[in-house]
């Protein structure tokens, strides 16, 4: 069996050739080791329980106390972590259908940090866990009220102002059976799409993206919506769509939410839009390293007030350090429904920028193409997460991709002609 590392979200590959039940077992075993009580859920996967259940087995043979929520969102088991040592989640994300995976949550809801991580796989790389006796081995508990528990939570800090009608694409993930409720006890008017939990992923691709989501944003149009919602598969994520049926760049979701939650310090990873300083210019904000861990690790250093990423992940500490699109939904349609100015007008209202993202095939090191950006003319720079450098209205970031041979261009400024320019400036520096 190849050892499998773990990444920034966890680990993730394909059901029974990256991940199988062998490695599962080895996971159990190595968390049991450094925890004694552990909620476990999973997603609404084909090879998800297949792998739960092997976690579950690990865990129990080395006298761990396990509790099972069945199949929750990611949010859910990462806020009924609270009550134990901490949560696993089996979920391969927003990954098409054949990839399963596991990612592992503190009691804050925060997902296990590099250090953590490496203790796991050098437990597993031992591959000598001490064994429990057959009289310290645990039953399993089955708790069906995580999802309730949620949900009560989330309905204690939100409330409408006035009925909202809300289109909800789950994309047959884990959502299906949270979020539309949720928003119907709120008191909203609900239509579901793809809102059955099915491992086929039959009505959309995962990730929720624009070209997965065409019949959401008909939908929304259709039925005269107030917005449209959808989520990942395990709706850590959540994207909206406007009641044109539009969709919302994210990178104005990032900044409408923070509008309203960041009132000193925001976190938003390196290629975040300048769009942030724009709208929020009396926010300090902080950026990071690509990554929601990354932006939740940095919310809890800094007690910044709120963090998130252009891909659809929400981070509001006030709630919990997990990426939780459960609540950004409930946040959004509570936020809508104060307000008589239309959802599509205050997007409008937002400055526009021009972003150019791309990828040059590179294999060797970094040093020369350091050594040029370095020589160009900038006025600020950024190294937490590849360089990222500001001129006078237009900035680049230049990363190195973590798993693929690739280094990646982000280049994002007033005008297409200022993006061309600086692109085609790097492009050049990278190909040599
Ligand atoms: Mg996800």
């Amino acid at each position: 069996m190849k050892l499998m590392k773990f990444g920034s979200s966890g680990i993730r590959g394909i059901a029974n050739q990256e991940i199988t039940s062998e490695l599962a077992v080895q996971i159990g075993r190595a968390v049991g080791a450094v925890c004694n009580r552990v909620v476990v859920g999973c997603d609404t996967r084909r090879a998800a329980e297949m792998i739960e259940y092997a976690v579950v087995s690990g865990l129990l043979s080395v006298g761990c106390r396990v509790t099972r929520v069945n199949m929750v969102t990611t949010p859910t088991l990462a806020y009924a972590a609270r009550n134990h040592d901490c949560g696993i989640m089996v979920t391969a994300s927003h990954n098409p259908p054949e990839y399963i995976g596991v990612k592992l949550f503190n009691p804050d809801g925060m997902a296990f940090d590099r250090e953590q991580q490496t203790t796991i796989e050098e437990l597993i790389k031992d591959r000598n866990p001490e064994l429990a006796s057959w009289k310290d081995m645990q039953e399993v508990r089955t708790d069906k009220n995580a999802v309730s528990d949620h949900i009560s939570m989330i309905l204690s800090k939100v409330s409408i102002k006035r009925k909202m009608k809300v289109v909800v694409d789950s994309g047959c993930g884990a959502a299906s059976l949270t979020t539309p409720y949720l928003l119907r006890e709120m008191g909203c008017d609900v239509i579901t799409l793809n809102s059955q939990p099915d491992g086929f992923f039959p009505g959309r691709g995962v990730e929720p993206k624009e070209e997965n989501l065409f019949a959401l944003q008909a939908l929304v149009s259709s039925t005269n919506a107030d917005i449209g919602i959808a989520h990942d598969g395990d709706a850590d994520r959540m994207v909206a769509v406007d009641e044109r049926g539009e969709m919302v760049s994210n990178d104005k979701l990032l900044a409408f939410f923070g509008e309203y939650e960041a009132e000193k310090k925001m976190v938003v990873p390196v290629d975040a839009s300048m769009l942030i300083d724009a709208v929020l210019p009396n926010v300090e904000i902080i950026r990071t390293r690509v990554g929601d861990v990354f932006v939740a690790e940095e919310i809890k250093k800094t007690g910044a007030d709120f963090g998130g990423e252009a891909s659809g992940t929400w981070i509001f500490p006030k709630v919990s350090y997990c990426p939780d699109g459960v609540y950004a939904a409930s946040r959004l349609v509570e936020l809508l429904s104060s307000t008589t100015e239309k959802f599509a007008d205050k997007l409008s209202s937002m400055p526009e920028y021009v972003i150019k993202r791309g990828s040059v095939l590179h294999r060797g090191n970094m040093d020369k193409i350091e050594e040029e950006l370095l020589a160009l003319n900038f006025s600020g720079i950024d190294t937490i997460d590849g360089f990222r450098l500001t001129f006078d209205d237009v900035w680049v970031l230049v990363r190195p991709s973590g798993t693929e041979p690739l280094i990646r261009i982000t280049v994002e400024g007033k005008t297409k002609q200022l993006v061309d320019e600086l692109y085609n400036k790097i492009y050049k520096i990278i190909k040599g």
